[in-house]
């Protein structure tokens, strides 16, 4: 059985609070982790969150500020620490390059694990998974800023009446999905389209053609809210979002499954954040992420 679901390691913009630590996101699709954004603190959060060194196979930071990247050095250092066994691949904006090597080179330790640096310089796609396709695009910040994106390749779903219509079962069953044909029966006539799921992590940007690119669609949509609407002017001079304008991006590109993070610590009260959103006319799944909740990718549709 395969999990698909998003663990919430912090949630705070700029400086963590008693209650937010900074940034950092764990992403389990199917037999991987994708680790987003790790801020400082993000070890010890993976702790709290049950989220071991083991179950990284991949890291996506969108630029480096530190409440997204400050983490980079204790994350890595504690992978080769515990000798993944398996190689991780690291994405991040070109520019950062050096940011990127002082960070994987803080301190002195014993490199163990191969950590493969797939720097990011312009829109496209960056890996062709067994399960999905991760691409990347450009946002609107201060630094050059990446959101990402994995798409699982459209499928089809088998359906049980059709099959037993046209008598097949038992290995037939899986003759039919591998060769698309069975004694002049077509995989088309015993099964239905399975729409592949769409995640997006859209972190420091203002409104631009990326952020809608990458929300397109989306099961699930992960995006920076950092002010309310009322602090509309700032968020556009810090190259942030609103609310509001959050909930209306998700509205307009069909997500399903709506989550807002990266808060101000201005701020008090979370579910103001939910209801700016919903203002906006978002009206699907809506989560104010927290710290260590943990968020399952929605059903397919
Ligand atoms: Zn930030």
């Amino acid at each position: 059985m395969s999990v698909r679901e998003f663990v919430v390691l912090g949630t705070a913009s700029q400086v963590p609070t008693r209650h937010r630590n900074h940034n950092g996101y764990l992403l389990r699709w199917d037999g991987e982790g994708i680790l987003f954004d790790p801020g400082e603190g993000t070890q010890r959060q993976m702790l709290h969150a049950g989220v071991a060194a083991h179950d990284i196979n991949r890291i996506c930071v969108t630029h480096f500020h530190g409440d997204h990247s400050l983490g980079l050095a204790g994350v890595i250092q504690r992978i080769n620490l515990d000798g993944v066994p398996h190689p991780v691949t690291a994405h991040y904006p070109a520019s950062g390059q050096k940011f990127f090597d002082r960070l994987r080179y803080a301190t002195a330790y014993r490199e163990t694990v191969r950590l493969a640096e797939e720097p990011v310089a312009a829109d496209g796609t960056l890996a062709r998974a067994a399960s999905y396709v991760l691409d990347a695009r450009r946002l609107s910040h201060p630094v050059e800023s990446f959101g990402y994106r994995l798409t699982e390749p459209d499928g089809r779903r088998m359906v049980p009446r059709l099959l037993a219509r046209h008598g097949i079962k038992g290995p037939d069953v899986g003759r039919i999905q591998r060769e698309g044909r069975l004694d002049g029966i077509t995989l088309e006539e015993v099964s239905e389209p399975k729409p592949g799921q769409r995640f997006a992590f859209v972190m420091d940007t203002r409104l631009c053609e990326g952020v809608d690119a990458l929300a397109e669609g989306c099961d699930m949509l992960v995006i920076e809210s950092t002010f309310l609407d009322e602090d509309a002017a700032l968020a556009t001079d810090h190259g942030h979002l609103t609310a509001g304008q959050a909930g209306r991006v998700a509205r307009d590109a069909g997500v399903r499954h709506l989550v807002l993070t990266h808060f101000s610590q201005r701020y008090t009260d979370p579910s103001a954040f939910e209801r700016q959103a919903r203002a906006a006319g978002f009206e699907g799944e809506l989560t104010v992420a927290a710290d260590l909740v943990r968020i399952p990718l929605p059903k397919r549709a």
